[in-house]
């Protein structure tokens, strides 16, 4: 892509409610526009991102044998009575009326419509395990939302759901997803952080919140600091090394507000590998048993013959959410980094254009063609503005890798530098290593 011809709409004057750096940046940078309050327009810089991060949420969830399907935005209401969620819901929930007056909402989440397809599909043990998933908007009438797509009304999310015959066969299922959720987060060059989070009246210790630190974060955690030297890298995808993996994470006090207890707390962990700080929740996994198998009546027969209802989990990932964190954990000094995985593009050229110069445009555009035939997605800066302007316009967008074709660099060696600031003189066959995927 050129840059000239990017639809890159730079907005200098912020508005005053921009008030993290993620929201401010992503405004500035024409990543996302406000169309209404908590909901936004996604446009081209934002959503490449957006659905980079959804395939690698994809692309792990179907590792460990979830399936991807889609459930519609808009629902029946009936359902969401038969579980007891519409009234429990409150004002979150968005409600409408069809033309007919027949009660539809907008899906905060899918609970409820899973276990109807479930029940109406799936009869006999000899089905299970399932686990399913799609990637959907969700609406969330949220009181204040704010921040920009960090908590907005409308978002992205992943949303899995697990189905198995008894708690022993669902915690092996909850294992898989917890160790999907680490890979995951590793790609996107996160460290999330699984923090025990409140199950409800069911109990229990599976619940977690997927929690990556930030100052700008809403989530207000305790964890002894060891938990961040548990490596993920060590576990294999088999039942007994993840079940090995999740005691692991559960053995060092890690939780979040809510399960918060001072005496536990200071009992539990060493003075000085107490933290007490904030994060932004970016997943979270739960297993609710029977919460929603039996109100919606959810039965399947066990091998011993018995009607028996069916056990659940739920596993969301909030994708649009995604692309704000990674900011808030990855802006330093002005300057924004993507991790290569998702970055817009995988490298910029910025020649030095002047009327002396054009030179260096021609060298750009072969470069350009060269990397392209790599399948290198490759932005170049045809603007003729300063290199300063160009560098502070470079170093928003936050693309990893530059080619920079300028004073330092020859006939056919270029500048290049890296994403942590080291720079180099080589020639395209090196740059094109570099760059290999
Ligand atoms: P929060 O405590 O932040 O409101 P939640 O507990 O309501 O989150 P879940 O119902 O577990 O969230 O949803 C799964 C994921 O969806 C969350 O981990 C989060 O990443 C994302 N998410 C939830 N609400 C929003 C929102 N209003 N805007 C953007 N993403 C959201
Ligand atoms: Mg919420």
């Amino acid at each position: 892509m050129y840059l000239s011809k990017l639809f890159l709409p730079f907005t200098k004057n912020l508005p005053s409610e921009a008030k993290i750096k993620s929201h401010q940046l992503m405004l500035r940078t024409g990543m996302i526009k406000q169309s209404a309050a908590g909901i936004y327009s996604w446009l081209p810089l934002g959503f490449k991102v957006m659905k980079k991060i959804e395939n690698i949420v994809r692309e792990e969830q179907n590792k460990i044998g979830a399936q991807e399907m889609l459930m519609p935005t808009i629902q029946s209401a009936d359902i969401w009575k038969e579980s007891g969620r519409y009234d429990d819901y409150g004002q979150e929930m968005l409600r409408i009326k069809d033309r007919q007056g027949r009660e539809m909402l907008y899906g905060p989440t899918n609970e409820e419509l899973i276990t109807e397809i479930f029940r109406s599909s799936i009869k006999s043990y000899k089905s299970l395990p399932q686990l399913l998933y799609h990637i959907q908007w969700k609406f969330r009438d949220e009181i204040r939302p704010r921040f920009g797509v960090m908590r907005c009304r409308e978002f992205y999310m992943k949303d899995a759901y697990s189905f198995d015959i008894d708690d022993e066969s669902a915690k092996k299922s909850y294992n898989k997803m917890f160790y999907a959720y680490l890979k995951t987060f590793e790609r996107m060059e996160l460290k999330a952080i699984p923090m025990a989070a409140e199950t409800g009246p069911i109990g229990g210790d599976l619940s977690h919140e997927f929690i990556i630190l930030a100052d700008t974060g809403e989530s207000k955690i305790y964890a002894d600091k060891s938990i961040f030297e548990i490596n993920p890298s060590k576990y294999k995808d088999n039942d007994i090394s993840l079940e090995k993996m999740r005691q692991d994470f559960s053995k060092v006090y890690a939780v979040t507000d809510e399960k918060f207890n001072k005496n536990e707390f200071d009992n539990n962990v060493k003075k000085n590998n107490q933290i007490i700080t904030k994060g932004i929740e970016v997943g979270h996994i739960f297993y609710f048993s029977d919460k929603y198998s039996k109100p919606l009546n959810c039965l399947i027969d066990s091998k011993e013959g018995n009607k028996t209802n069916i056990k659940m989990g739920s596993y969301g990932i909030g994708v649009s959410r995604l692309v704000a964190a990674v900011i808030e954990a990855k802006f330093n000094n002005n300057k924004m980094k993507w991790p290569k995985e998702i970055s817009p593009f995988d490298v910029s050229i910025i020649p030095m254009i002047n009327k002396n110069n054009k030179d260096s445009l021609t060298k750009a555009e072969n470069i350009y063609s060269e990397l392209k035939k790599q399948n290198i997605d490759v932005l170049l800066d045809d603007t003729d503005e300063s290199m300063s302007n160009k560098f502070n316009k470079h170093d928003l967008l936050g693309v990893p890798y530059q080619i920079i074709i300028g004073s330092k660099s020859s006939d056919n060696k270029f500048e290049f530098r890296e994403v942590n600031g080291e720079s180099s003189v080589i020639d395209l066959q090196n740059i094109k290593l570099k760059l290999k995927k």
